[in-house]
């Protein structure tokens, strides 16, 4: 059971509680990976798994989880691998990953059981919550104690804090809200088995179609360009390509230009896309409609340029163009090349 609103300080009764219960207090971090390399995301949900007290185990499971494994056994704070290999869990579909966590946490019960908010993580959460009977607390961007976790409402209007009455906190976590943990300085013992907790009946990976790009990964890049619905064509969208390439960085977008077909749907960024918080985020030919702020207002300095000196980009902006873009994104460029 969930209850939300303002939280009062702890009373003693309370307090006698977590400080007794966080001894045992034992967190279960599902990686997420490509059967290769670890996302980047995980680190930062080992962070957060960092403050909720006690024991962190990964678990990485996979069809060949070995690499990924030994890549997560020397990331700091980690007590614990558990690697489980299977054909089945190739692609780490959530029908054949949950009964997996369920055994794990049924061998070794977990007072946490944590995952990024990414789309594994989002799918997954829920799927396990639902098979504990336990309230999922999803996109947390902090932690006040072990029972306590802070998330927003409303497209990122209303932060609340949440308290959890059930055994088992089942978590995904807003990777931007967390730094992410040292990928080196840790020692954990990795305990392989092969069992097969993983049910294949469901569902099966068929095979994916990823879009392949030079440039850095959305969810961790330090700049964003991003561009809406005023760019008008996918062809026009290589003026931010090339002005990204220069100043190295990613290519974001706003729904409008994703359903317009400009760009693909894994660009997007808000409340049903990507939520980013890089060092720079520019938002050309971009309204600020609530729901793309939603997922970049946490960046540290946003730029707009937009030749509309009323649209609602400019109320989070720290600069802002009042300028058509066409002109403006191909001179920043050539002031870029020029330097
Ligand atoms: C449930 C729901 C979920 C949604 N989720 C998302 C989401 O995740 N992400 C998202 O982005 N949207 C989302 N939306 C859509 C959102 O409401 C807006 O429709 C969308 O963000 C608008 O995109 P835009 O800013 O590109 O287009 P517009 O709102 O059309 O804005 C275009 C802007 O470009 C400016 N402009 C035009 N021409 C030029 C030029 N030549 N030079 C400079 N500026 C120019 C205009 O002044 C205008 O401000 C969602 C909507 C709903 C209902």
């Amino acid at each position: 059971m969930l209850r939300t609103g303002l939280v009062s300080a702890p009373t003693a009764a309370a307090r006698l509680f977590s400080s007794a219960s966080a001894r045992f207090a034992s967190t279960l971090v599902i990686a997420e990976h490509d059967g290769a390399v670890l996302a980047a995301g995980t680190l930062n949900t080992i962070t957060a798994a960092s403050k909720l007290g006690g024991n962190i185990t990964v678990l990485v499971a996979g069809a060949s989880p070995k690499a990924v494994a030994d890549t997560v056994s020397k990331v700091k704070g980690v007590s614990k691998v558990v690697a489980v290999e299977h054909a089945g869990l190739k692609g780490l579909l959530t029908e054949a990953v949950t009964p997996v966590v369920i055994a794990a946490h049924k061998k070794t019960p977990f007072t946490h059981i944590v995952a990024p908010a990414t789309t594994f993580g989002k799918t997954i959460i829920p799927n396990i919550a639902g098979k504990l009977d336990v309230a999922p607390i999803s996109d947390i961007i902090g932690v006040k104690s072990e029972d306590t976790f802070v998330r927003t409402l409303y497209a990122g209007n209303a932060i609340a804090t949440v308290q959890s009455t059930d055994a088992v906190k089942v978590v995904s976590v807003r990777t931007t809200a967390f730094e992410p943990a040292a990928a080196t300085g840790g020692s954990a013992a990795v305990e392989s088995s092969s069992d097969g907790a993983v049910d294949q009946t469901q569902s099966v990976f068929v095979g994916q179609e990823l879009v392949k790009s030079d440039r850095p990964e959305l969810a961790a890049a330090q700049v964003i360009v991003s561009g809406g619905r005023a760019l008008k064509s996918k062809e026009n969208f290589k003026i931010l390509y090339d002005f990204a390439d220069k100043i190295g960085a990613a290519v974001g977008a706003t729904r409008a230009a994703v359903e317009a077909g400009y760009v693909s749907n894994d660009l997007q960024i808000g409340q049903t896309g990507k939520i980013v918080a890089p060092t720079l985020y520019m938002a050309i030919g971009i309204s600020g409609a609530i729901q793309h702020l939603a997922g970049m207002k946490d960046s540290k300095t946003i730029v707009a340029i937009n030749k509309d000196p009323e649209a609602p980009i400019f109320q989070v902006a720290d600069f802002g163009l009042v300028e058509d873009l066409f002109k403006a994104v191909p001179e920043l460029s050539s002031k870029v090349k020029a330097k």
